[in-house]
Protein backbone atom coordinates (compact mmCIF):
# COMPACT_ATOMS: atom_id res chain seq x y z
CA UNK A 1 0.00 0.00 0.00
CA UNK A 2 1.58 3.65 -0.79
CA UNK A 3 1.98 6.22 1.55
CA UNK A 4 -1.10 8.50 1.37
CA UNK A 5 0.72 11.57 1.63
CA UNK A 6 2.89 11.17 -0.94
CA UNK A 7 1.74 8.62 -2.97
CA UNK A 8 5.26 7.84 -3.76
CA UNK A 9 6.70 5.36 -1.00
CA UNK A 10 5.64 1.84 0.64
CA UNK A 11 3.83 2.64 3.85
CA UNK A 12 4.92 1.46 7.22
CA UNK A 13 2.92 2.97 9.38
CA UNK A 14 -0.71 2.76 10.56
CA UNK A 15 -1.64 6.40 12.35
CA UNK A 16 -4.94 5.19 14.16
CA UNK A 17 -5.90 8.46 15.32
CA UNK A 18 -6.41 9.85 11.63
CA UNK A 19 -6.59 6.92 10.11
CA UNK A 20 -4.12 7.16 7.52
CA UNK A 21 -1.59 4.78 6.22
CA UNK A 22 2.00 6.61 5.95
CA UNK A 23 5.58 6.33 5.08
CA UNK A 24 8.75 6.89 7.01
CA UNK A 25 9.56 9.74 6.03
CA UNK A 26 5.85 11.46 6.16
CA UNK A 27 5.22 9.95 9.37
CA UNK A 28 8.53 11.17 11.38
CA UNK A 29 7.56 14.81 8.54
CA UNK A 30 4.15 14.36 10.15
CA UNK A 31 5.12 14.22 14.12
CA UNK A 32 7.78 16.99 13.95
CA UNK A 33 5.40 19.23 12.59
CA UNK A 34 3.26 18.70 15.14
CA UNK A 35 5.51 19.40 17.89
CA UNK A 36 6.44 22.84 16.48
CA UNK A 37 2.78 23.43 15.97
CA UNK A 38 2.47 22.64 20.03
CA UNK A 39 5.77 24.42 20.45
CA UNK A 40 4.79 27.11 18.76
CA UNK A 41 1.01 27.58 19.72
CA UNK A 42 1.68 27.90 22.91
CA UNK A 43 5.35 29.86 22.67
CA UNK A 44 7.04 27.15 24.38
CA UNK A 45 10.52 29.05 23.56
CA UNK A 46 11.92 30.86 21.42
CA UNK A 47 14.99 31.23 19.52
CA UNK A 48 16.95 32.80 22.30
CA UNK A 49 16.24 30.24 24.77
CA UNK A 50 18.67 28.40 26.44
CA UNK A 51 16.50 24.43 26.10
CA UNK A 52 17.52 21.89 28.92
CA UNK A 53 16.34 18.56 28.28
CA UNK A 54 15.52 16.46 31.13
CA UNK A 55 16.36 13.04 29.90
CA UNK A 56 15.12 9.80 31.75
CA UNK A 57 16.93 7.92 28.67
CA UNK A 58 13.76 6.00 27.87
CA UNK A 59 12.66 6.59 23.96
CA UNK A 60 10.44 9.73 25.06
CA UNK A 61 13.94 11.34 26.11
CA UNK A 62 15.52 10.09 22.71
CA UNK A 63 13.02 10.95 20.40
CA UNK A 64 12.78 14.93 21.97
CA UNK A 65 16.36 15.30 21.97
CA UNK A 66 15.98 14.13 18.11
CA UNK A 67 13.47 16.37 17.38
CA UNK A 68 14.83 19.35 19.39
CA UNK A 69 17.69 19.15 17.45
CA UNK A 70 15.49 19.51 14.49
CA UNK A 71 14.35 22.58 15.61
CA UNK A 72 16.29 24.76 17.84
CA UNK A 73 20.30 25.73 17.67
CA UNK A 74 22.43 22.73 19.11
CA UNK A 75 24.62 25.28 20.59
CA UNK A 76 21.88 26.47 22.79
CA UNK A 77 20.88 23.08 23.98
CA UNK A 78 21.60 20.76 26.83
CA UNK A 79 20.85 17.69 28.34
CA UNK A 80 20.50 16.87 32.26
CA UNK A 81 19.84 13.30 33.69
CA UNK A 82 19.47 12.42 37.84
CA UNK A 83 20.64 8.83 38.05
CA UNK A 84 18.79 7.71 40.99
CA UNK A 85 20.75 4.84 42.23
CA UNK A 86 18.38 1.91 41.74
CA UNK A 87 19.82 -1.86 42.85
CA UNK A 88 19.46 -3.74 39.52
CA UNK A 89 18.97 -1.17 37.34
CA UNK A 90 21.47 1.02 35.60
CA UNK A 91 19.89 4.55 34.15
CA UNK A 92 23.66 5.28 33.13
CA UNK A 93 23.29 2.25 29.97
CA UNK A 94 19.95 3.86 29.20
CA UNK A 95 21.36 7.26 28.94
CA UNK A 96 24.27 6.29 26.71
CA UNK A 97 22.46 6.16 23.85
CA UNK A 98 21.25 9.60 24.64
CA UNK A 99 24.57 10.84 25.50
CA UNK A 100 25.88 9.38 21.90
CA UNK A 101 22.93 11.24 20.52
CA UNK A 102 23.99 15.00 22.45
CA UNK A 103 27.47 14.34 21.52
CA UNK A 104 27.53 14.15 17.57
CA UNK A 105 25.90 17.30 17.94
CA UNK A 106 27.67 18.97 20.20
CA UNK A 107 25.60 19.37 22.97
CA UNK A 108 26.17 18.75 27.02
CA UNK A 109 25.13 16.27 29.14
CA UNK A 110 25.22 17.14 32.64
CA UNK A 111 24.45 13.68 34.83
CA UNK A 112 23.83 14.24 38.88
CA UNK A 113 23.94 11.06 41.17
CA UNK A 114 21.01 11.29 43.95
CA UNK A 115 23.66 9.81 46.16
CA UNK A 116 26.26 13.42 45.22
CA UNK A 117 22.99 15.22 45.51
CA UNK A 118 21.41 14.13 49.01
CA UNK A 119 23.61 12.25 50.22
CA UNK A 120 21.43 8.95 49.84
CA UNK A 121 20.94 6.96 46.95
CA UNK A 122 17.48 5.27 45.95
CA UNK A 123 17.55 2.06 47.31
CA UNK A 124 19.63 3.39 50.34
CA UNK A 125 16.18 5.94 50.63
CA UNK A 126 13.47 3.15 50.14
CA UNK A 127 15.36 0.93 52.67
CA UNK A 128 15.36 3.84 55.14
CA UNK A 129 11.55 4.29 54.50
CA UNK A 130 10.98 0.37 55.14
CA UNK A 131 12.94 0.04 58.26
CA UNK A 132 10.45 3.01 59.76
CA UNK A 133 7.71 1.36 58.29
CA UNK A 134 6.91 4.93 55.98
CA UNK A 135 4.20 3.75 53.27
CA UNK A 136 5.95 6.44 50.37
CA UNK A 137 5.95 5.14 47.24
CA UNK A 138 9.33 4.99 45.92
CA UNK A 139 8.09 6.97 42.48
CA UNK A 140 7.49 9.53 45.01
CA UNK A 141 10.93 10.13 46.75
CA UNK A 142 12.26 9.54 43.23
CA UNK A 143 9.99 12.07 41.55
CA UNK A 144 10.47 14.96 44.23
CA UNK A 145 14.23 15.00 44.25
CA UNK A 146 14.49 14.80 40.47
CA UNK A 147 12.41 17.56 39.95
CA UNK A 148 14.04 19.74 42.53
CA UNK A 149 17.37 18.69 41.29
CA UNK A 150 16.52 19.51 37.75
CA UNK A 151 14.88 23.09 38.39
CA UNK A 152 17.83 23.57 40.77
CA UNK A 153 20.94 22.69 38.05
CA UNK A 154 18.89 24.61 35.28
CA UNK A 155 18.49 27.60 36.79
CA UNK A 156 22.06 27.38 38.48
CA UNK A 157 23.40 26.58 34.62
CA UNK A 158 21.18 29.59 32.95
CA UNK A 159 19.07 27.75 31.33
CA UNK A 160 15.58 29.28 30.34
CA UNK A 161 13.40 26.34 29.87
CA UNK A 162 13.34 22.89 30.64
CA UNK A 163 12.21 20.52 27.85
CA UNK A 164 10.46 16.87 29.29
CA UNK A 165 9.58 14.00 27.51
CA UNK A 166 5.74 13.88 28.68
CA UNK A 167 3.79 12.22 25.81
CA UNK A 168 -0.20 12.26 25.41
CA UNK A 169 -0.95 9.51 27.09
CA UNK A 170 0.83 10.84 30.18
CA UNK A 171 -0.41 14.40 29.43
CA UNK A 172 -4.23 12.93 29.67
CA UNK A 173 -3.97 10.32 32.89
CA UNK A 174 -2.65 13.72 34.46
CA UNK A 175 -5.70 15.43 33.23
CA UNK A 176 -7.97 12.46 34.86
CA UNK A 177 -6.15 12.17 37.81
CA UNK A 178 -6.56 16.06 38.72
CA UNK A 179 -10.00 15.96 37.87
CA UNK A 180 -10.62 13.43 39.90
CA UNK A 181 -8.86 14.77 42.56
CA UNK A 182 -11.38 18.46 41.89
CA UNK A 183 -7.75 19.90 42.09
CA UNK A 184 -8.35 22.98 39.36
CA UNK A 185 -5.18 24.32 40.34
CA UNK A 186 -3.07 21.87 39.53
CA UNK A 187 -5.18 21.00 36.42
CA UNK A 188 -4.40 24.53 35.16
CA UNK A 189 -0.62 24.34 36.10
CA UNK A 190 -0.71 21.41 32.72
CA UNK A 191 -0.98 24.47 30.01
CA UNK A 192 2.61 25.49 28.94
CA UNK A 193 2.04 29.06 29.15
CA UNK A 194 0.09 28.21 32.48
CA UNK A 195 1.20 30.38 35.51
CA UNK A 196 4.67 30.62 37.47
CA UNK A 197 4.23 30.78 40.52
CA UNK A 198 7.73 31.57 41.55
CA UNK A 199 10.84 33.21 40.19
CA UNK A 200 12.75 30.42 41.14
CA UNK A 201 10.95 28.08 38.99
CA UNK A 202 12.73 27.50 35.71
CA UNK A 203 9.63 26.79 33.03
CA UNK A 204 8.57 23.27 32.39
CA UNK A 205 7.54 22.64 28.69
CA UNK A 206 6.26 18.91 27.15
CA UNK A 207 7.03 19.73 23.26
CA UNK A 208 5.44 15.99 22.67
CA UNK A 209 2.49 16.65 24.87
CA UNK A 210 0.08 16.02 22.00
CA UNK A 211 2.16 13.00 20.41
CA UNK A 212 0.76 9.48 21.12
CA UNK A 213 3.12 6.70 23.36
CA UNK A 214 2.70 4.55 20.19
CA UNK A 215 3.87 7.43 17.68
CA UNK A 216 7.11 8.16 19.94
CA UNK A 217 7.95 4.47 20.06
CA UNK A 218 7.11 4.06 16.56
CA UNK A 219 9.16 7.35 15.74
CA UNK A 220 11.75 5.88 18.21
CA UNK A 221 12.21 2.54 16.13
CA UNK A 222 12.11 4.28 12.73
CA UNK A 223 15.11 6.14 13.54
CA UNK A 224 17.00 3.18 14.78
CA UNK A 225 16.95 3.86 18.60
CA UNK A 226 17.70 0.50 20.23
CA UNK A 227 14.97 -0.45 22.62
CA UNK A 228 16.29 -1.12 26.44
CA UNK A 229 15.67 -4.78 27.90
CA UNK A 230 15.61 -3.36 31.65
CA UNK A 231 12.63 -1.57 33.59
CA UNK A 232 13.36 0.03 37.06
CA UNK A 233 12.83 -3.11 39.59
CA UNK A 234 9.95 -0.16 41.31
CA UNK A 235 7.65 0.36 38.01
CA UNK A 236 5.44 -1.70 40.11
CA UNK A 237 5.56 0.62 42.98
CA UNK A 238 4.13 3.43 40.54
CA UNK A 239 1.29 5.07 42.03
CA UNK A 240 -1.92 2.98 41.67
CA UNK A 241 -4.59 5.48 41.00
CA UNK A 242 -2.51 6.79 37.77
CA UNK A 243 -1.63 3.25 36.92
CA UNK A 244 -5.63 1.93 36.72
CA UNK A 245 -6.44 5.46 35.16
CA UNK A 246 -3.64 4.90 32.25
CA UNK A 247 -5.07 1.24 31.89
CA UNK A 248 -8.50 2.77 31.36
CA UNK A 249 -7.03 5.18 28.91
CA UNK A 250 -5.34 2.42 26.57
CA UNK A 251 -8.83 0.80 26.21
CA UNK A 252 -10.74 3.83 25.72
CA UNK A 253 -8.45 5.16 23.19
CA UNK A 254 -8.27 1.76 21.53
CA UNK A 255 -12.20 1.85 21.26
CA UNK A 256 -11.99 5.18 20.18
CA UNK A 257 -8.98 6.46 18.31
CA UNK A 258 -8.15 9.99 18.67
CA UNK A 259 -10.28 10.03 21.80
CA UNK A 260 -7.02 11.35 24.14
CA UNK A 261 -6.12 13.44 21.57
CA UNK A 262 -9.67 14.88 21.48
CA UNK A 263 -9.60 14.99 25.65
CA UNK A 264 -6.80 17.37 26.20
CA UNK A 265 -7.93 19.97 23.15
CA UNK A 266 -10.89 20.52 24.97
CA UNK A 267 -9.26 20.61 28.41
CA UNK A 268 -7.01 22.89 27.07
CA UNK A 269 -9.56 25.20 25.48
CA UNK A 270 -11.50 25.42 28.78
CA UNK A 271 -8.28 25.72 31.07
CA UNK A 272 -7.34 28.54 28.90
CA UNK A 273 -10.70 30.57 30.09
CA UNK A 274 -9.19 29.80 33.47
CA UNK A 275 -5.82 30.73 33.23
CA UNK A 276 -5.78 34.25 34.00
CA UNK A 277 -6.92 33.72 37.27
CA UNK A 278 -3.75 32.06 38.45
CA UNK A 279 -1.61 35.18 37.02
CA UNK A 280 -1.87 37.51 40.07
CA UNK A 281 -1.09 34.91 42.54
CA UNK A 282 1.43 35.40 45.16
CA UNK A 283 5.08 34.29 44.96
CA UNK A 284 4.81 30.78 46.50
CA UNK A 285 6.40 31.09 50.18
CA UNK A 286 10.32 29.69 50.84
CA UNK A 287 11.23 26.15 51.88
CA UNK A 288 12.57 26.93 55.69
CA UNK A 289 15.14 24.09 55.06
CA UNK A 290 16.51 24.80 51.68
CA UNK A 291 15.22 27.99 50.55
CA UNK A 292 13.53 26.89 47.28
CA UNK A 293 9.70 27.37 46.90
CA UNK A 294 6.57 25.16 48.58
CA UNK A 295 2.99 24.79 48.49
CA UNK A 296 0.85 28.10 49.97
CA UNK A 297 0.71 27.33 53.32
CA UNK A 298 3.50 24.94 54.10
CA UNK A 299 6.99 25.95 55.74
CA UNK A 300 8.60 22.73 54.42
CA UNK A 301 9.13 21.62 50.50
CA UNK A 302 8.10 18.12 49.63
CA UNK A 303 11.96 16.96 49.37
CA UNK A 304 12.72 18.24 53.20
CA UNK A 305 10.02 17.24 54.62
CA UNK A 306 10.02 13.65 53.31
CA UNK A 307 13.96 13.73 53.98
CA UNK A 308 13.44 14.73 57.53
CA UNK A 309 10.44 11.69 57.86
CA UNK A 310 12.97 8.94 57.24
CA UNK A 311 15.07 10.30 59.69
CA UNK A 312 18.24 13.17 58.13
CA UNK A 313 17.88 15.58 60.72
CA UNK A 314 19.45 18.03 57.93
CA UNK A 315 18.67 17.31 54.67
CA UNK A 316 21.59 19.59 52.61
CA UNK A 317 21.68 19.43 48.35
CA UNK A 318 24.73 19.04 46.60
CA UNK A 319 23.55 20.88 43.22
CA UNK A 320 26.86 21.32 42.04
CA UNK A 321 28.03 17.89 42.12
CA UNK A 322 27.09 17.21 38.96
CA UNK A 323 29.66 15.57 36.30
CA UNK A 324 29.27 18.20 32.63
CA UNK A 325 30.07 16.10 29.10
CA UNK A 326 31.17 18.24 26.64
CA UNK A 327 31.69 17.40 23.17
CA UNK A 328 33.03 20.98 23.18
CA UNK A 329 36.08 20.62 25.55
FE1 LIG B 1 11.69 6.48 39.68
FE2 LIG B 1 9.43 5.07 39.98
FE3 LIG B 1 10.32 5.65 37.52
FE4 LIG B 1 11.65 3.90 39.04
S1 LIG B 1 9.53 3.67 38.23
S2 LIG B 1 12.56 5.55 37.83
S3 LIG B 1 11.37 4.77 41.06
S4 LIG B 1 9.59 7.12 39.08
ZN1 LIG C 1 4.92 9.45 2.21
ZN1 LIG D 1 13.28 22.24 51.25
Amino acid sequence: MKCVVCGLRDAVVMQRHTGRVLCRDCFIKDVISRVEREIKKFHMFSDNDRLLIAASGGKDSYVLLDIILRLHDPSKIGVVTIVEGIEGYNRLEDVEKVRRLANVNGVDVIVLTLKDYVGYNLTELVSLGFNKDIRVSPCTFCGVLRRKAINEVARDLGFTKVLTAHNLDDEAQTIILNILRGDLFRLVQILPNGPMLSKLFVRKVKPLRKIYEEEVAIYAHLIDYEFQTTDCPYLRYFPSLRAKIREYLYKLEKEKPGALLNLIERIDAILAKHVSRYVNYPELPRCAICGEPTAYGRNYCMACELLTILGVSKPSYNRSSYLRFSPRS
